[in-house]
């Protein structure tokens, strides 16, 4: 059995006594110097990882008034503190052997947004989609872009001043902000905006900090601006991190927020900010131009600029080839398919924006005449035009460029450490040429993607950090790109900020980097803020050097090959946080997004799997050993040293595996992680791996027999349901099934016999004496259905009513007998018994496919149990089961319209559904449209139930908070004119629990909308 992890990295007990002054201080927010926090806040998506020794998780203003008073007391002055946001930092931002302060928890509400005047004030843990999705309904926007918009927080966005598509046109964050509320490390609460002349003296007679401060950057900017002017370059990307250049405004008023922007947490915490938006342009399009070779799709993108583009962004090959075998391609693919001979190796995306359609559409013309003429040095083939919703969907796949990267193959995978230089845009072309000579001579890989217009380009070389021959590379190739970056008048740090890449600054700075020390020292006399990043106060304080900090591959080449490669579905997340996504109507992550916790997420899981390998490689164990040896313990043998391990956790005793379990246990298992994280992280495939061990050292719940055991005794209830449904019904027995069963709001059987009900509808079992009779026609519109328990036994009506609509629609259905499928046992842990079910339910239904007819399956996450979790076991042996509707979109249906009539209908799709077979949900659309019947898939996040997650007792709380997040009120806004439909059992049961709504199966709503 594992062993229990009891000795990890103990905290400092100089931070264990600052975290206990915090708390007699009545700090409101969290202080997490637990282990698994400490290890899932260690990265962000840098190829660095920093074990802090805590995190901070303040509630509010005054919590961050507190950690800074508390940080200037005398005995806690060696105590350093890194602010952090949305952790998506590519450069170790956020990282820190201190106590991390994550402001993005608790600190993200929208204060105000004043429409008239086109500004917002927000907490600034907010996130930026977050903020544009509530800016959206007055027609305005917060302009400043980047690819992480769904999880980076407009307080990142400060600190590292973002920027990205389209900044040619909207400029960088600092370019929005109009007032910071920032608390400085003496406690006080200052608050800063563009200043006159008058107001500043006023403010540097002030004899405090806040004076000093602007004193001291007053008197460098009036002392230093020819130094400054020759130093900054003039580049759409000019320079973060106190960017003197910018002391005073285009206005000429003196204004701090310009060296705050872009300061990395550095200078303080700022907690609100003030900041401009713009109304949305009426009308966009995207120009999708192909090209054949990389080269000439980058020099064109210059050309093309004269053609008054809001935007271009250019890809390549690779990232392209990736986004193809991704479920994005579904939703863009159309636009760049085409039958030409040419090998796709690059695009320019040119994007217009207007108020006015017709002159958006005239821009567009200018642009495809100049194409489609004759013009000799138009290098590219092909292209194609997006309009509206179509922009959003092809940026969608643009911005998951980086995480795609991440699925190359093999262990050199891209990392970021030269990935956002940037060089005046006429030079980049040639810059680009020979960066990729240097790439091309170190016998690298890479993709490459960006912003040509600004001339910043996305560079990340494939390299396996676990491999200690090729970690120097990152020093020689960082050097040779900061060398090559001055030859052509570029930046090492071009967009991403300089992190733990700070020491490059001096030699840029030279004799400029003393005053950057001056205002570091002003603002943080003793280093306490993310120090070694930007500037340190004095000269005897060196920066941090790139190749100084612990790396993500020097913790990961610990982890044994073996383990390794067991734990593939976890190993490979390289950190790029699409996961901690916002948007309560997308389903990746419910269990994120309802905590708020970074430990319930995939990338926090994902990093506890990793430490949790290494803490065992430690230890000797070997993790497929011990699953094997779980796998062959008898139940009593094993029994009596579970209870001993059991009684020693009710006492308290430490173990780390728990702080694991905590974390795997708000899984809901929806698998969305697995089709949306860009390379596939699967959550519930690990998670299940660590619950048989886990389970192999302590006492399962009864609960997990309850359901692992479910599919096998429903069908023997089933003959009796009043002897479920009667007890369960009662006060007293619901009481007690919530304490000691850990259940809640058990469905009730349907009480249906199914042999009687079968007969009176004429469908007849798939069994060989049946196909048996069937002749060649018959067969031909046969198909069998695969039960499942959900279906069968709680919703008996629906498989019913499915079975009516197919015969209705001109096929024969037969049901297949029933078999458990397993699912619930793979979810709970229970792998020995799932492998044995899924071997036998595996061999029934093969032994099904002698008669040709096709297997379909009802319900849709146990129908993809088959080509996922059965595949995992048994490889090709897995049984073909296709989902109804993907079976459905095969058959002919249009001579059936005319028997259809209804006025819309509107699809709840089901997480794992929409995520792992995303061209299923084309396939409903494709059904309804062949009986012209109106139809429309609804965007909504995750429903909450998954399965039996929502009637955990544990889980109650977290269930209703995420059905809460988007299905509550889309349902409530339901009209009569719309049929709403859900594919789920979980979905449907849970609507019914929380919002009274039955809602049916599309298959229900057709067979109502069916008149003979
Ligand atoms: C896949 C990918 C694509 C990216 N694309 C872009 C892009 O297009 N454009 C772009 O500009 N960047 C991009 N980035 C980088 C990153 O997303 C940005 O730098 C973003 O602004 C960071 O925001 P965050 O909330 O994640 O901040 P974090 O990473 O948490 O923090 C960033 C810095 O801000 C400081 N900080 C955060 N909040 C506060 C606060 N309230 N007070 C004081 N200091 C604070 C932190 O200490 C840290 O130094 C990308 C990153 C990834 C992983
Ligand atoms: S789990 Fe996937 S989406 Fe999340 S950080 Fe890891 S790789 Fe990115
Ligand atoms: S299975 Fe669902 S709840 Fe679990 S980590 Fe993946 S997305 Fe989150």
């Amino acid at each position: 059995m594992i062993p229990a992890i009891s000795q990890t990295s103990p905290v400092q007990g100089l931070y264990l006594s600052f975290i206990d002054t915090l708390k007699s201080c009545g700090f409101e927010g969290d202080l997490s110097p637990d282990y698994a926090n400490r290890t899932v806040l260690a990265t962000d998506n840098s190829i660095y990882q920093v074990l802090p020794q805590g995190v901070l998780y303040p509630k509010n203003i005054d919590d961050l008034v507190k950690i800074a008073e508390v940080s200037n007391m005398r005995q806690f002055q060696g105590v350093v503190l890194s602010p952090r946001g949305g952790g998506t930092g590519t450069n170790g931002q956020s990282l820190t052997d201190g106590l991390i302060v994550d402001i993005s928890k608790h600190m993200n509400q929208i204060l105000e947004i004043n429409v008239e005047e086109g500004w917002a004030r927000v907490q600034t843990g907010v996130v930026k989609d977050q903020l544009n999705a509530a800016a959206k309904e007055h027609g305005l926007f917060f302009a400043p872009e980047l690819s992480t918009s769904n999880r980076a927080t407009i307080g990142g966005m400060i600190n590292t001043d973002a920027s990205g598509q389209g900044s040619c046109v909207y400029g960088k964050t600092r370019d929005h902000v109009l007032e910071l509320k920032t608390v400085l490390l003496d406690g006080t609460e200052w608050v800063s905006h563009a200043m006159s002349d008058t107001e500043l003296e006023a403010v540097k007679n002030q004899p405090n900090r806040a004076g000093q401060i602007h004193r001291v950057i007053d008197d460098i900017n009036n002392n230093y601006r020819d130094e400054i002017e020759a130093k900054f370059p003039k580049l759409n990307r000019c320079l973060t991190g106190y960017d003197l250049a910018h002391i005073r405004d285009d206005n000429g008023n003196f204004n701090l927020n310009n060296i705050l922007c872009g300061s990395e947490g550095t200078l303080g915490f700022i907690a609100e900010a003030k900041i401009n938006l713009l109304k949305i342009p009426k009308y966009t399009a995207l120009v999708n131009l192909r090209y054949s070779n990389f080269d000439a799709c980058l020099r064109h993108a210059s050309r093309l600029m004269a053609a008054g583009p809001t935007s271009i962004e250019t890809v390549d090959s690779k990232v392209m080839s990736l986004a193809q075998s991704d479920i994005i391609w579904n939703t863009v693919g159309h636009f760049f398919d085409d039958d030409s001979d040419n090998e796709l190796a690059a695009i320019n995306l040119v994007e217009y924006t207007n108020d006015d359609e017709e002159q958006l559409k005239s821009d567009i013309k200018r642009l495809t005449d100049q194409l489609e003429g004759t013009d000799a040095s138009n290098p590219s083939y092909g292209y194609s035009i997006a309009y509206g919703a179509d922009v959003g969907k092809i940026w969608a796949m643009r911005k998951k460029s980086v995480g795609l990267l991440g699925k190359s193959k093999g262990e050199a995978r891209p990392i970021p450490f030269v990935e956002d230089t940037a060089v005046p845009p006429e030079n980049l072309a040639d810059y680009i040429q020979e960066f990729r000579a240097l790439l091309d001579e170190n016998n690298l890989k890479y993709g490459m993607f960006g912003h040509v217009d600004a001339g910043v380009l996305h560079v990340r070389p494939a390299v396996d950090m676990k491999d200690p021959d090729q970690e120097p590379m990152i020093r020689d190739i960082t050097d040779k790109v900061v060398e090559l970056t001055d030859k052509y008048n570029g930046l090492v740090w071009g967009e991403h900020g300089k992190g733990f890449r700070s020491e490059y600054a001096t030699t840029f700075f030279g004799d400029l980097y003393p005053q950057l020390q001056r205002i570091k020292a002003e603002f943080d006399p003793r280093n306490q803020l993310n120090p070694g990043k930007i500037a340190t106060p004095n000269s005897g304080i060196p920066l941090i050097k790139v190749d100084e900090v612990v790396t993500r591959g020097q913790e990961d080449r610990k982890i044994p090959v073996k383990s390794w490669q067991a734990y593939q579905e976890a190993v490979y997340c390289n950190g790029n946080g699409a996961c901690y996504n916002y948007n309560p109507n997308d389903a990746m992550c419910p269990s994120w997004k309802a905590t708020r916790e970074r430990i319930h997420s995939p990338k926090g899981r994902s990093s506890l799997i990793r430490e949790w390998l290494k803490q065992l490689a430690e230890r000797n164990i070997d993790p497929q050993v011990e699953s094997e040896k779980a796998k062959q313990k008898s139940f009593l043998v094993s029994l009596l040293p579970r209870i001993q391990n059991t009684v020693k956790k009710q006492k308290g005793e430490y173990d780390f595996n728990h702080e694991i379990h905590t974390a795997m246990m708000g899984c809901l298992a929806c698998k969305s992680c697995v089709g949306q994280c860009p390379i596939n992280v699967d959550v519930p495939e690990f998670r299940s791996k660590f619950l048989e061990l886990y389970y192999a050292r302590y006492l399962r719940p009864l609960k997990d027999y309850f359901i692992g055991g479910l599919e096998f005794t429903i069908p023997y209830l089933a003959k009796a349901p009043w002897l479920y449904n009667a007890p369960l019904s009662l006060n007293p027995v619901k009481k007690l099934f919530a304490q000691y069963a850990g259940m809640v709001d058990s469905p009730k059987l349907s009480g249906i016999h199914l042999d009687q009900a079968l007969a009176e509808i004429g469908v007849l079992y798939a069994v060989p004496e049946n196909i048996a009779t069937l002749d060649a026609e018959q067969k031909n519109t046969s198909v069998i259905i695969v039960q499942d328990a959900f279906t069968s036994f709680f919703e008996t009506q629906f498989l019913l009513d499915a079975l009516k609509l197919l015969k209705a629609l001109g096929f024969n259905p037969m049901l297949a007998p029933y078999k458990a499928n397993g699912k619930p046992l793979h979810v709970h842990g229970f792998l020995k018994q799932f492998k044995n079910v899924a071997s036998k339910t595996a061999d029934f239904l093969n032994g099904l496919n002698y008669s040709e007819i096709p297997l379909v399956g009802l319900e849709p996450s146990m129908t993809l149990a088959y080509r996922s979790e059965y595949k995992k076991v048994l490889g090709e042996d897995a049984p073909k089961v296709q989902l109804i509707q993907e079976w459905l979109a095969e058959q002919d249906l249009s001579d059936k319209a005319d028997n259809f009539s209804g006025e819309s209908f509107t699809l709840f799709g089901h997480c794992t559904e929409k995520t792992n077979a995303a061209a299923s949900m084309k396939d409903w659309s494709k059904i309804f449209s062949d009986l012209n019947l109106a139809y429309k898939e609804e965007s909504v996040g995750c429903c909450g139930m998954a399965g039996t997650y929502g009637h955990e007792t544990q889980n109650v709380d977290n269930s209703k908070a995420i059905y809460a997040l988007s299905w509550e009120p889309k349902i409530d806004q339901l009209n009569d004119t719309t049929q709403v439909m859900a594919t789920g059992y979980s979905c449907r049961c849970q609507t019914k629990r929380l919002s009274d709504v039955e809602v049916p199966h599309p298959l229900q709503a057709l067979l109502k909308a069916y008149q003979q």
